[in-house]
């Protein structure tokens, strides 16, 4: 009888645990993804569409991961539906007799699993989850007192003794094939890319979904940006960073490869010791989730329940569209609709400003970056909200408001990722580009807006509000 493997964030061929312990069995092995059309579980429970983006990726890379398992002789079977529903389906068609998968942090994947268990069960179908699709699994790292950690030092020391040097499976060389496939949807059908309007272009000119798109992204950073990337990753006019993040977002390469690639191939020194760290906050992160499913609404500080947030529908739409008059948050907030990506630092100013200049909740500030980023992941995105907005685990504290004329001097002194993201300001001055306002005669001409807030009022103002709450608590 043939094996089920179910894909799920782990669109890869080369160190996944459950494909490899499909071939292992010797029964031939039907590779299944069900693209979740009912989103999740149904209606309240703990569903979370996929944005826009992330659909885009999605498409492209099932496609690249079913011409790898072609080249393999096999296929990839395509459903559509609730996982827990379609999987047994597939089973009770083909006659299988296991189905496996990898585990997962992600609450929405881990409860189907858990009825799609259920289901197979009552058919006589054994799942056979395997562990971890994570550095180490976050129920296996504890504090000494056995709680789970919420500061992130102890954390990564704990996560570098624990990960030692991880192991990586080489992908299988053939998939014994079944002697029936059972139907495949076309990819096509599930309209993951957008057809009218065609908002893609910029996103497929920035990226190459799929596996071996990440390894390229992977060996052009290590043999180039990871030299410098300690001092070259806060700089968002360079390319100092890896651009991993949503290749490692679809699992087409491992942390697990990601770290074990690093170690060997590059000299160890600060720059490797930080990009290590940066894939450390990811499994944080993630951690986090684990052990907060509903880590995209709820504070982890419960004081912040009580935050006087301002939902102003006008300066929300201003903050998305890049029209803040701030040209750093402008910059980002165009660069992420246009790429689908905004560099770190960038994400950290546009994030301040909304929750502390604007005061709009987090929560909003999530749900756009949830919807527009290629990386939008289900524990770093809310994760790093409540890291920006004061609330989050070992976060960054709320009083520390980032002055965005301040942070585009320091991180882009000479104004060059302004200039390519907010054209209207190419010709001005570098001593003005991040305040133009100090320029008003070139600024008329530009047709780039005043500044919508003026950011000591909205400062005082923040802190004002935060006090509140602190003095509450
Ligand atoms: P590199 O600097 O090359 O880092 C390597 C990898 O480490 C990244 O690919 C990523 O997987 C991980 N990493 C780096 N920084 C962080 C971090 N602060 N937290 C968690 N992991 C990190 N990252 C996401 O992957 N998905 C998100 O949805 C996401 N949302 C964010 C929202 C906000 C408000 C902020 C401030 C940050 C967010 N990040 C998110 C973290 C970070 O900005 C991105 O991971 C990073 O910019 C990706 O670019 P890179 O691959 O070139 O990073």
């Amino acid at each position: 009888a043939p094996v089920i493997v179910l894909f799920r964030d782990d669109l890869r061929l080369a160190d996944h645990r459950a494909l490899s312990a499909a071939v292992g069995t010797g029964a031939p092995v039907i590779p299944l993804y069900v693209v979740d059309t009912a989103h999740g579980l149904g209606a309240g429970e703990t569903a979370r569409p996929l944005g826009g983006a992330v659909r885009w990726w999605l498409h492209y890379s099932l496609e690249s991961l079913s011409e790898g398992l072609r080249a393999l002789g096999s296929r990839l079977i395509l459903r559509a539906g609730r996982p827990h529903e379609v999987v047994p389906q597939v089973a009770a068609e083909t006659g299988a007799a296991r189905v496996l998968l990898n585990e997962t942090v992600v609450p929405t994947h881990r409860e189907s699993a858990r009825r799609m268990a259920a289901a197979l069960e009552d058919q006589g179908v054994e799942a056979v989850t395997l562990r971890p699709d994570a550095l180490v699994w976050p129920s296996e790292l504890k504090t000494g007192t056995g709680g789970h950690y919420k500061v992130y030092t102890p954390f990564w020391k704990a996560l570098k003794q624990a990960v030692g040097d991880p192991e990586t499976l080489p992908p299988p060389e053939r998939l014994p094939a079944p002697d029936h496939w059972p139907d495949s949807t076309p990819l096509a059908e599930f309209r993951l890319t957008p057809a009218m309007p065609d908002w893609a272009g910029g996103l497929r000119e920035s990226w190459t979904p799929g596996e071996d798109g990440a390894w390229a992204c992977l060996h052009t950073f290590i043999d180039g940006a990871l030299a410098r990337y300690r001092t070259g990753r806060n700089l968002p006019a360079e390319v100092g960073t890896s651009r991993l993040s949503p290749h490692l977002r679809f699992g087409e390469i491992s942390a697990r490869q990601v770290w074990n690639a690093v170690r060997s191939m590059a000299e160890p020194n600060a720059s490797t010791d930080a990009y290590l760290s940066e894939i450390g906050w990811r499994e944080f992160n993630r951690y986090q989730l684990f052990h907060n499913p509903d880590l995209h609404r709820t504070p982890l500080r419960p004081e912040f329940r009580l935050f006087p947030w301002r939902e102003d529908d006008a300066d929300i739409r201003a903050w998305r569209k890049g029209l803040t008059g701030y040209p750093i948050v402008d910059a980002g907030m165009r660069e992420l609709w246009e790429t689908g990506w905004m560099h770190n630092r960038v994400r950290m100013i546009v994030g301040s400003f909304l929750v502390k200049d604007l005061l709009a909740p987090w929560q909003v500030g999530e749900a756009w970056f949830w919807d527009t980023l290629v990386d939008a992941d289900w524990g770093s995105n809310p994760g790093n909200w409540q890291w920006v907005a004061g609330c989050g685990a070992d976060a960054a504290p709320f009083f520390r408001v980032f002055n965005p004329v301040l942070q585009g001097e320091k991180f882009d002194p000479r104004g060059d990722y302004v200039r390519r993201w907010v054209p209207e300001l190419r010709e001005m001055d570098r001593r003005v580009i991040h305040k133009p306002w100090q320029a008003p005669l070139e600024l008329a001409r530009t047709g780039y807006p005043e500044p919508m807030v003026d950011h000591s009022h909205a400062r005082h103002r923040a802190l004002a509000a935060w006090r509140g709450i602190k003095d509450a608590a």
